[in-house]
This record gives C-alpha cells, structure tokens and sequence, in this order.
C-alpha cells in the first residue's frame, strides 16, 4: 500500500479490542449488561448507568448519516480538501464521528439520514480507518 501520511490513533488498552477488530474489518463496539444500552467509544464502564458490567460485541457496520459538514479548509493530518466530517449513527444506537467518502462532497449529493455502511480503510499495517459510505 502507499505510504500513508494522515493522522494516526494510538490505541489504548481500553480501545485495542476496537482497532484490533477493525484489523480484521469488524467493528467491535461495547454494551452494557445492565442496561443493556450499546455506547461508543470504548470505555470499561456504561456510560448511561456506570455499570463496568460491559461486553464487546460485533456491530453491523450499517447505519445512517446524522450530521455532516464539507471541510474546505487544510487541517494536518486530514484531506484532501474538501472532504466530509460525519457523525452516523450505527444501527445499535451510538454515533461515531467518521468520514462520508465514495460521494461527491457536495451538500446537494448528501443528505441527513441517508443509509450509509461502513468501509475499512487499512492505512497502515497497524491501523484500519472505519469511514463509511453511502449504502
Ligand atoms: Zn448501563
């Protein structure tokens, strides 16, 4: 793969599992066993009811767009210019901040709601990116 210059994350203990899964194109996010409420990002408690009574589990990699705004300006790391920021909203309830791609970044070509699924980007051969692109 070409070398990739972008921002890195730089796993966790509590966000391994996460970015080890998405390794393998799956994602894993976290639910609680108390009230059973799904949550992201990761972290060993509920964030709901607090329980640390939690589990991993594979989500589906399917939701829709609940935000978005059209970068234009150059931030290090992200780009090319423009590009799309999106919040989507997983199928199991929590929403992950994450890029729309595979779309024109246009507003008129992206709407709020719209079904999108995921796409695993392995930038490196350490981390896998989850954007997501219209369903
Ligand atoms: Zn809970």
């Amino acid at each position: 793969m070409a070398e990739y210059t972008g921002a890195l994350p730089t796993p966790t203990p509590e966000t391994r599992p996460y970015w080890d899964a998405l390794k393998e194109h799956r994602l894993l996010i976290q639910r609680c066993k108390e009230c059973q409420r799904a949550y992201f990002y990761p972290r060993p408690f509920c964030p709901r009811c607090f329980s640390f009574n939690v589990e991993w589990f594979e989500a589906s990699g399917r939701g829709k767009l609940y935000s978005f705004v059209i970068n234009h300006r150059p931030a290090p790391g992200f780009g090319p210019e423009p590009y799309v920021i999106a919040v989507v909203e997983l199928d199991e309830g929590p929403r992950m901040m994450t890029n729309l791609i595979d779309v024109e970044p246009d507003p008129d070509k992206i709407s709020c709601d719209m079904p999108v699924r995921i796409v695993y980007e392995d930038v490196t051969t350490e981390i896998t990116l989850p954007k997501f692109r219209p369903a």
